[in-house]
């Protein structure tokens, strides 16, 4: 019998990224093919709510997917919905989408691969999985030589105490349940010996790590522990973490930056609002000198760390000062890259009770003001890497190509979209294709390789010499054997 296909869209962060990836594996390994949109039997929507926008698009989604279902009369097709926007709009989704089967929860997932095997064998049978767990709920499966990715993800933690006034996580991921270092450390285990070079562990608040509940900090930080503990697994190249929130820092987990080799110098530590008045109305629990401070320890321990970081334009009540508050942190910190938003409302959230809300066309100029300055910051520190030589980890193939740099140059620089797929400048004719990798401070580099084996280029070290910085990423050549 064929196998049934299935296809999985994610939608959000890098938690959701995580979990589709683990459930991918999961249906794989019970005898399921993955496949295109059109090709599918069985859709998966791992969807965000974080912002409206999110949101939207999975109902627009869903009405694709109706569409299929109604105009084509395709028969046997299932559908899951799983991750927030199931989490949020609980079985009422069910009944405005009636080609729904199966509703999860971010707890929920690990009981998806077996849910949706039931709706399978039972046409009619529908199933909700949105009940939250006291305690992090462990997914089955290790992994097997030769289907690790060569840099992968890792979940130390589910959901998040802090209740900051414009999030609806910890109503979506519920409240914070850490996982067990050594489920942890055997998850990384089972990566490394199946081929992975890089982890990232993964947290709405990873800086929290082992303190659910706990409104003390214990001496110590679990976090920093655990960040040793997986750091001196052999067979691990790099290490990583996201995210960090600013007021859970640990001195611990700063000098650990100087103290890890296979900790990378690239840190996600979200601000929001330069302004300390916003802060405080957003219930963030730091102020702005205290992120001053943690920026300059980690400059001491690591001079070369680069910083990126999250910010709102237009939170109810901020002023144009404000704003100026704002800019002149992105000046001060020089944050290697910034993702930026326009506040909207969440339901649950408190902010939306909040008095003072800002104008949407003044919040779409403050945002597209700030990332103006982001764009030019990004850019000197892209060229600022042309004639230096960095060492990446590959991860694939380039999934976008580029023209020889005389025509990129003529369309004024940049990447050009919609050019043949893994054709590298001046790779017409040499046999060699265009993979890409991160260097260890996160900047995607594009390089032109020949043919190599059955898996290519993924999870080589590669020392390569920077010719060209393009809008979002550098290319360059191979400058070094390979490792
Ligand atoms: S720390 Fe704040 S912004 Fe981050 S997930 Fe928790 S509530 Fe949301």
């Amino acid at each position: 019998m064929a196998a049934t296909v299935f296809h999985i869209q994610t939608f959000g962060c890098q938690m959701n990224a995580g979990d589709s990836a683990w459930l991918a594996r999961s249906l794989r390994s019970r005898g399921f093919a993955q496949g295109a949109f059109e090709d599918a039997s069985l859709y998966v929507l791992n969807t965000c709510s974080v912002r409206d926008k999110a949101e939207q698009k999975v109902y627009s989604e869903l009405g694709r997917i109706a569409r299929l279902c109604g105009v084509r009369r395709r028969q046997g097709i299932t559908v899951c919905v799983g991750g927030c926007v199931a989490q949020q709009a609980g079985p009422a989704l069910m009944r405005r989408f009636p080609q729904i089967r199966l509703l999860f929860g971010p707890d929920g997932i690990a009981r998806a691969p077996e849910a949706i095997d039931r709706l399978l064998e039972e046409p009619s049978l529908r199933l909700n999985l949105l009940a939250f767990a006291d305690q992090y709920e462990e997914r089955a499966g290790v992994w097997q030589e030769g289907t690790a990715p060569a840099s992968a993800f890792v979940n130390i933690m589910q959901g998040c105490d802090n209740f900051c006034a414009y999030c609806i996580v910890p109503h979506v991921r519920g409240r914070q349940k850490s996982r067990k270092p050594e489920a942890v450390l055997d998850e990384c285990r089972s990566l490394l010996a199946a081929g992975t070079r890089e982890v990232t562990l993964l947290g709405q608040n990873v800086n929290a790590y082992g303190l659910d509940g706990e409104s003390e900090r214990p001496d110590g930080a679990p976090f920093a522990r655990l960040l040793r503990d997986v750091a001196a697994l052999p067979g691990l190249s790099r290490l990583r973490f996201v995210t960090s929130h600013p007021k859970d820092i640990a001195p611990e987990v700063v000098s650990a930056f100087g103290d890890l080799e296979p900790l990378c110098p690239r840190l996600h530590l979200p601000l929001q609002s330069g302004s300390d008045r916003i802060l405080q109305r957003m219930g963030r629990r730091y102020d702005t000198a205290r992120y001053l401070d943690i920026v300059d320890s980690l400059r001491r321990a690591r001079p070369d760390i680069l910083l990126t970081t999250d910010i709102i334009a237009g939170f109810p009540g901020e002023t144009e000062e404000d704003f100026a508050a704002t800019l002149d942190m992105m000046r001060r910190v020089r944050f290697a890259a910034s993702f930026s938003f326009v506040y909207s409302d969440r339901p649950q959230a408190r902010a939306v009770l909040l008095p003072d809300k800002v104008e949407r066309a003044v919040a779409l100029n403050r945002l597209s003001r700030l990332q103006r300055w982001q764009n030019e910051a990004s850019d000197q520190l892209l060229r600022s890497m042309i004639g230096k030589t960095a060492t990446i980890l590959l991860e694939e193939p380039s999934r976008r190509s580029f023209l020889s740099r005389e025509a990129a140059d003529k369309e004024g620089g940049g990447e050009v979209a919609g050019t043949k797929p893994d054709v590298f400048p001046g790779g017409k004719g040499t046999g060699k294709q265009s993979w890409q990798g991160k260097t260890p401070h996160g900047l995607i580099v594009h390089v032109p390789l020949p043919p190599r084996g059955k898996d290519g280029w993924q999870g080589v070290l590669l020392p390569v010499s920077i010719e060209r910085a393009t809008k979002h990423s550098l290319q360059g050549k191979q400058a070094g054997a390979p490792w």
